[in-house]
């Protein structure tokens, strides 16, 4: 028996915790000896997607170029973590309906939080007009409708927000690890 594969997808603004609860799962997954591997937005550009920019275009072909990745790997039985801000519904959904083995978790804190935590100094930039289209600020950010997990990190702990997840994972079935026969 082979393990099985799924794309969990981290969907949120900028500062709301998806790099963080990426994080923390992944070492949780690796302490329990799963084959994990991350997807994580920023570094993705800076190689897969180098010079892509912002535009709503751009935006999509990054997603689709994670999707494609994610698929494959979650085709050969890795948990695959994606973190990336994936502002579109409608492109979220057609990576999801490839890939099937698909778990979204809405990664949510008001834009005032992530704004006032402005890890990366962005917002601030955002707001003084030197970074433009900007996700929440200057750029659209469509919510999940359906997610299968919302991690209000306003308002939950990491330890929560990881709890949740692993839960639905566990619920989903994708937490079995192989028999050996
Ligand atoms: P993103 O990857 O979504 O841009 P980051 O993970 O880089 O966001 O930053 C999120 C910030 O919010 C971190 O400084 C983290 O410590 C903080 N934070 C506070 N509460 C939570 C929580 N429950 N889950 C995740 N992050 C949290």
């Amino acid at each position: 028996m082979k393990q099985r594969g799924v794309t969990v997808w981290f969907t949120g603004l900028s500062g709301a915790g998806k790099t963080t609860i990426t994080q923390a799962i992944e070492k949780k997954l690796r302490e329990h000896d799963y084959p994990v591997e991350i997807l994580d937005g920023d570094i993705v550009r800076e190689n897969l997607t180098k010079g892509l920019g912002f535009s709503k275009e751009d935006r999509d072909e990054n997603i689709r170029r994670i999707g494609f990745v994610a698929n494959l790997l979650t085709r050969h039985g890795v948990i695959v973590l994606v973190s990336a801000i994936s502002p579109y519904r409608e492109i979220r959904e057609e990576v999801k309906a490839r890939i099937g083995d698909f778990v979204e978790v809405f990664v949510n804190a008001p834009l005032a939080v992530c704004e006032d935590r402005d890890v990366k100094g962005l917002y601030k930039k955002a707001r003084s007009g030197e970074i433009k289209a900007f996700t929440g600020i200057s750029d659209p950010y469509e919510p999940p409708l359906n997610p299968e997990v919302e991690c209000r990190t306003d308002l939950e702990t990491l330890d929560e927000s990881v709890k949740k997840v692993w839960q639905t994972l566990e619920e989903m079935g994708y937490l079995r690890k192989p028999v050996s026969v």
